[in-house]
């Protein structure tokens, strides 16, 4: 299927592993040129290179801490300088966190608000009048389940998500005039790198292997009773940029095999 997406030009935050770099590729399918950002900036140049060879499509890597409004500047500055903008904007960088309300210091509900919120925020700002000059755009952002179901070790991602939610609720209204469509997805077990790091640090001298502590995690979560791969969810994604979902506009989008125990 031809999703009509061919000499788009998107960003991509925390596109360099993990879902993030699974849309990079989703996209570079379809014929997206690509500006990466993510923090470690020889692994996203390095990823950046290896899609625009695998794909053909142009494609560069920009060290950015989205957290941070002076990389955000400079990030809309680049994407300026290689594009003239953008037309997708996909807000997706960002991480679990650990912690309880009790203790937990200012400062670091400050990060993830900078990091999940704000970053979002920011990136409208910058790239938003480059989507007026071109007549139109996507901004689609990654929340999480937990927006909506809490998972109780980390209030602090649960709360900052749900505000995503709320904020591109509220873009949406604000933008649809300017024919730029927001959207969020709320992905529920995926299978990053990360997750099999986490499981192999759990079980390491343990009587399970870290696929046996995921393949657990999952059938007590999930009703379909795996996670999904990163590419299940990018697929979503591409999709929800295309024109072939024109009509989407302010809704919020779980993909999470069954997990969500409520109807909203
Ligand atoms: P990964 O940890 O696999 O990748 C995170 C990406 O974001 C990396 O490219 C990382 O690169 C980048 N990143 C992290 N912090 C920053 C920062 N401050 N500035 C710029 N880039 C940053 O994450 P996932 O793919 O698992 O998650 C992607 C998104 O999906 C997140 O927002 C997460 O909350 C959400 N999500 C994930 C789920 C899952 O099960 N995996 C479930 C539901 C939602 P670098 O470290 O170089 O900066």
């Amino acid at each position: 299927m031809d999703m009509g997406l061919k000499g788009k030009v998107a960003v991509v935050t925390g596109g360099s592993v993990g879902i993030g770099l699974a849309i990079a590729e989703g996209f570079a399918q379809e014929g997206v040129h690509l500006v990466l950002a993510a923090r470690n900036e020889e692994r996203v140049m390095a990823k950046a290179a290896e899609i625009a060879g695998k794909y053909g499509v142009k494609a560069v890597g920009v060290a950015t801490d989205v957290s941070k409004a002076d990389d955000i500047t400079r990030l809309v500055g680049r994407a300026e300088a290689e594009f003239g903008g953008a037309d997708i904007l996909i807000n997706n960088a960002g991480t679990g966190s650990e912690e309880t309300i009790m203790d937990a210091p200012d400062e670091r509900w400050q990060y993830y608000w900078d990091l999940h919120v704000m970053s979002t925020v920011r990136l409208a700002r910058g790239i938003v009048p480059f989507m007026r000059q071109r007549g139109g755009g996507v901004i689609l952002n990654n929340a999480s389940i937990c927006a909506t179901q809490p998972l109780w070790y980390e209030p602090i991602y649960n709360t900052t998500k749900a505000a995503l939610v709320m904020l591109s609720k509220t873009m949406a209204g604000e933008f649809i005039k300017d024919n730029i469509r927001v959207n969020v997805v709320n992905p529920g077990l995926v299978l990053t790198p990360d997750w099999v790091k986490t499981a192999t640090i759990l079980t390491e001298g343990k009587d399970q292997t870290p696929m046996e502590y995921l393949d657990k995690i999952a059938k007590d979560n999930a009703p379909i009773g795996r996670f999904a791969s990163p590419e299940e969810i990018a697929n979503l994604f591409v999709f929800l940029a295309s024109p072939r979902a024109s009509y989407a506009v302010g809704s919020t989008y779980y993909i999470d095999g069954g997990w969500l125990r409520v109807i909203t």
